[in-house]
């Protein structure tokens, strides 16, 4: 059970973006994870920068290189956006779930994640003319909230998803099946669940730009790292995939209100240049990359 690449390819790499721009920031105090006063006119610009600019930086970016990535998009963003969203899907960018209002799975009863899961679906199907999700990678809500439900799986698999992107399996560069109802334990082994018809297509938060860029002084105010370091990480681990895991994926996880600064942009656009000098390596969709899955 694996991912069988197109003949001649090596590896796999997906550009993907977790479209938030504002939405973190209101579900986070909409949660209370920061207090009342944090949320005005500024903050709301902070992630509107994300979608009035950074979107449109990264879709130049990603012409030049004839990339087209995966969009893990808030239905609220959708709604908000509808015709940036159309023009990532009419470009062949494939527009995934990522919550309605950024909600956690972990913070909802069973009614309100699937509430939460139905109105994410219409609102990317009325920003793309119809096309429905497959993919649906978690929103994070720091610090109390970053994982999926008991319920998740089912609800996923009864709307029709063929992958979860998240950390679900074991492997940081390879695609696996994902196991429903492991039991964990503080007094000895887990015991394992089974293997549902759902696939997971890993994540990396090493190769992530909020980690780099983003988490290191508040919610709201972004370190600043050198951007040859972050590019040096960055090439590493897909030097590594690309040696020692053929057959593998690899994949940025990237944020249009993060990435979308001017050096973090001129950074995309050097790690594409790097990975593209090889000309095995596949630049696919995740949806693309769950097309190739054979049992
Ligand atoms: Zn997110």
């Amino acid at each position: 059970m694996t991912t069988v690449l197109p003949e001649g390819k090596r590896a796999a790499v997906c550009v993907s973006f977790d479209t938030d721009c504002w939405s973190i920031f209101l579900r986070m105090r909409a949660v209370g994870l920061v207090g009342k006063g944090t949320f005005g006119p500024i903050n709301f610009a902070r992630g509107e920068f994300g979608a009035r600019v950074g979107i449109p930086r990264i879709m130049e970016v990603l012409e030049k290189h004839n990339v087209r990535g995966t969009w893990f998009t808030p239905g609220v963003i959708a709604d908000t956006y509808p015709e940036l969203i159309r023009e990532l899907a009419d470009k062949g960018h494939e527009i995934a779930h990522h919550g309605y209002f950024h909600e956690c799975p972990a913070s909802m009863t069973k009614a309100q994640e699937k509430a939460s899961f139905v109105k994410g679906i219409k609102a990317i199907e009325r920003a793309t003319g119809g096309k429905k999700p497959v993919g649906y990678r978690v929103p994070f809500e720091i610090p109390n909230a970053s994982d999926i439900s008991t319920s998740t799986i089912k609800i996923m698999m009864d709307l029709g998803f063929k992958y979860i992107s998240q950390h679900m399996g074991p492997y940081d560069f390879r695609v696996s099946k994902v196991r429903d109802g492991d039991k964990y334990y503080f007094d000895r082994p887990p015991k394992f669940g089974k293997e549902v018809d759902l696939l997971n297509i890993p994540v990396n938060e090493l190769i992530e730009d909020d980690l780099a860029y983003f988490l290191g002084v508040s919610a709201f105010y972004p370190k600043l790292d050198n951007p040859s370091k972050v590019f040096e990480v960055w090439k590493m681990d897909f030097d590594y995939m690309y040696e020692h895991e053929p057959g593998g994926f690899y994949t940025l996880v990237l944020h249009p209100e993060c990435t979308g600064r001017a050096h973090r942009i001129m950074l995309l656009d050097q790690i594409i240049e790097y990975m593209a000098q090889k000309p095995d390596i596949w630049f696919c969709t995740m949806e693309e990359l769950a097309n190739t899955w054979k049992n």
